[in-house]
């Protein structure tokens, strides 16, 4: 046990004010807690933001988005009726994330903020360069059968581990930051960071900015949308390869269309050529198929992943098949039969 301070402000200045340089947030702290027993994560203080009033869950007066605060629990947040209706993909993921007692205790924020499950990440006495800077990958020629195909570099090939985050990226939600320097907003889209040379760098966020809440556009896209996510088994297992997708399709033609993808890149991944791909087009099983191709092209497998490959065409394809069919929808994810 190392020891560490801990302190719980109620106002989000005093939370950056009361973050020492070697210390940490934490919310719910299902990931956070988990990397301090590893051994991964240790800092010598955590300022808990649990108390914050960040747990708004409102829709705009105007009708055209909705305001998630950073601390909403991920089960609140799947059940509100106005996420239901109006933006399914954001719900279906969430309950195809984790199990019922953990969606109960973590929060939009933590989700976003959620560290890799790479096995040498979270062993310290393995070399990584996303824990240890220039320590080297031992993924490369390891174990890597889970590992990323898009968004790779030499230094980390790491998937990022979110449901939550591939939603609201086909979604184009937006990320409001707070800290020292004053509030930001930022598409969630460039929040994410690849790895690059310096995979230890994981978002835009600097030390002491803490995540306040999300802004989601709710749309007639949004509103016909859908997650879908296939794991190696069925409960409570992150994904090999999910998309989240979205249609607008008007006189029989795709008007537009979203597509992101999980479970297969280093970031949240949006697979704009294969929403390019089906634009103009009708919607049909050719085109989606059409579109699965698109989605996997520039995957650099390696030895034992090349299969994500072909999953990322195949995935994509049933979602958007499924989503064109709502008549033969898929078995929803359900709490009992969980996370998914
Ligand atoms: Fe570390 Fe990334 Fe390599 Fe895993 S893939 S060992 S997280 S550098």
């Amino acid at each position: 046990m190392r020891p560490f301070t801990y302190t719980r402000p109620a106002e989000p200045a005093r939370a950056w004010t009361e973050l020492g340089p070697d210390a940490m947030y934490i919310a719910g702290g299902t990931n956070l807690v988990d990397l301090m027993k590893c051994g991964v994560a240790t800092p010598t203080g955590l300022v808990d933001i649990g108390r914050l009033p960040l747990t708004d869950l409102t829709p705009d007066p105007a009708g055209d988005t909705i305001r998630i605060g950073a601390l909403v629990p991920n089960s609140d947040l799947a059940a509100h009726p106005v996420v239901r209706e109006r933006l399914p993909v954001l719900s279906e993921a969430l309950l195809a994330g984790a199990s019922p007692q953990l969606r109960n205790l973590a929060t939009l924020g933590g989700n976003l903020l959620q560290r890799t499950r790479c096995g040498y990440f979270r062993d310290p006495t393995m070399p990584c360069n996303r824990r240890d800077p220039g320590s080297g990958c031992a993924a490369l020629d390891g174990d890597h059968r889970g590992h990323a195909v898009l968004g790779t570099s030499e230094h980390c090939i790491a998937t990022h581990p979110s449901d939550l985050a591939v939603a609201l990226l086909a979604l184009e939600a937006r990320v409001s930051i707070d800290g020292p320097n004053g509030p930001r907003v930022e598409p969630i889209e460039a929040f994410h960071l690849p790895p690059g040379d310096t995979p230890h760098r994981e978002t835009t966020l600097t030390h002491g900015e803490l995540i306040t809440g999300v802004e989601v556009p709710t749309t007639a896209l949004g509103a016909h949308s859908h997650y879908l996510k296939v794991r190696e088994r069925a409960a409570f297992a992150f994904a090999m390869c999910s998309a989240a997708v979205a249609l607008e399709v008007r006189e029989g033609i795709v008007r537009d269309a979203r597509i992101a993808l999980g479970g297969v890149a280093t970031t949240p991944w949006r697979a704009r050529s294969a929403e390019a791909a089906l634009i103009g087009a009708p919607p049909s099983s050719a085109a989606f198929a059409h579109a699965g191709d698109a989605a996997a092209e520039g995957a650099v497998p390696r030895r034992d992943n090349a299969y994500k490959v072909e999953l990322i065409r195949r995935v994509v394809a049933r979602a958007l098949n499924t989503l064109a069919a709502p008549s033969t929808p898929e078995v929803p994810s359900t709490p009992e039969g969980d996370p998914a």
